[in-house]
Formats: structure tokens, C-alpha cells, sequence
């Protein structure tokens, strides 16, 4: 025969732990990707040896660029904007429009691109976008934008580089 008290002791301490695991599973709000997992990952001294200092606060620091400094505000060319951490294609030229904001806007991701987090800071609610390779921060996404999909990818130029689709048209 079980034991009552011992019984109840096991299903409170497995209970115990199960909640334990739960909490250290859940990943950390407000832009935080520190628990979630890439399939590219560098330790923070790679990526400064690999990023300039201003990729690198966008990229890795979620920092954002100051406005109409980005070259890629004038690319026109059709091409691919791919990410300037690991080059993973993420917007098509086709996508990409003039929103003024003073920062590179796309209507759409490719497939399978980037991720999104909530974004608490500055006091309001945005949706951060990022590298779902390498878990670098690209901008946010905005609910403003033209058709079809009516969203605005903001962008930092410096997080992205682009790579034309014929480079040397004759
Ligand atoms: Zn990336």
C-alpha cells in the first residue's frame, strides 16, 4: 500500500517542478531573443568582428539608424535585400515602396524570412522584426501600409544589404 502523505508529497514536488520548467522555458518579453533559439549563432565578440559598429547596434543591439541616412532609401534596381548578418534573402525589390518615413519600406517578407517579437519599449506596443536565421533585429512592422497586405516592414538600411539581380545588364 501507497502511503498517502508520500503520495501527495511526490505529486506536489513533481508539480514543483514542472511549473519550474515552465518558467525557465518561457522566453523573456519585450524584445528580449536571449532564450530563443537561431539556426545561426555567434558569440557577442563575432559579431563585432564581423558587423561594422553601426550593423552591429542595429543587428545585435536593437538599435535603430538615424532617418534618410540609409543609402538603400535610393536603390531601385530590382534585386534581393538580403540580411547583413548571415545574407539570408528577406525582401524582393518588388516590394518595396516609398513610405517617407525616412527608413527602407517593404509590403512583404519572402518566404520563411523573418520573425516577429512584441515590443514594449519607448512605452508603446510595436512588433519587432528580425533575421530568422540569425535572430538579428531588422525594424518593426506597422499596420499602415499600402496594399496588398497593408503592412509597413520599417527597416534599417544598415541591417540589410542588397544584391542586384543582373549586376551587369547589357
Ligand atoms: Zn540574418
Amino acid at each position: 500500500m501507497l502511503d498517502r502523505r508520500i503520495l501527495l508529497t511526490s505529486v506536489a514536488s513533481l508539480f514543483g517542478l514542472a511549473a519550474f520548467r515552465w518558467f525557465k522555458a518561457t522566453p523573456a518579453r519585450a524584445g528580449q531573443k536571449a532564450a530563443e533559439k537561431f539556426e545561426i549563432e555567434k558569440t557577442d565578440a563575432e559579431w563585432r568582428a564581423q558587423l561594422t559598429p553601426q550593423q552591429y547596434d542595429i543587428l545585435r543591439k536593437q538599435g535603430t539608424e538615424r532617418r534618410w541616412s540609409s543609402p538603400l532609401l535610393k536603390e531601385h534596381r530590382k534585386g534581393t535585400f538580403a540580411c547583413a548578418g548571415c545574407d539570408l534573402p528577406l525582401f524582393a525589390s518588388e516590394t518595396k515602396f516609398e513610405s517617407g518615413t525616412g527608413w527602407p519600406s517593404f509590403y512583404r517578407p519572402l518566404e520563411n524570412a523573418v520573425g516577429t517579437t512584441e515590443d514594449r519599449t519607448l512605452g508603446i506596443v510595436r512588433t519587432e522584426v528580425h533575421c530568422r536565421r540569425c535572430g538579428g533585429h531588422l525594424g518593426h512592422v506597422f499596420d499602415d501600409g499600402p496594399k496588398p497586405t497593408g503592412l509597413r516592414y520599417c527597416m534599417d538600411g544598415y541591417a540589410l544589404v542588397f544584391h542586384p539581380a543582373d549586376p551587369s545588364p547589357s
